[in-house]
């Protein structure tokens, strides 16, 4: 029942933080320690650089797109 649960690269999501760690640790590193304000601004941050990977991989989208419009316009002239 357990192998069900645990996904094949052995890490957990911790129940507390959200965050994976690895199966094999007794207790989430990221939290350990932690009081439940300590683990909300944890979390706050988690999910702000989650974002802001986002954007950064939106952008990186759009500078791609942008250079193979030029290439393409570059040859046709
Ligand atoms: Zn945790």
């Amino acid at each position: 029942m357990n192998n069900v649960l645990i996904p094949i690269r052995k890490t957990r999501k911790c129940s507390r933080c959200g965050l994976k760690y690895p199966a094999k640790d007794e207790v989430c590193k990221h939290c350990k320690g932690l009081n439940e304000t300590q683990i909300k601004a944890l979390q706050e941050h988690h999910q702000q650089s989650m974002k802001s990977n986002r954007k950064l991989a939106g952008l990186f989208g759009f500078i791609t797109i942008a250079l193979l419009l030029l290439m393409v316009a570059a040859a046709f002239v």
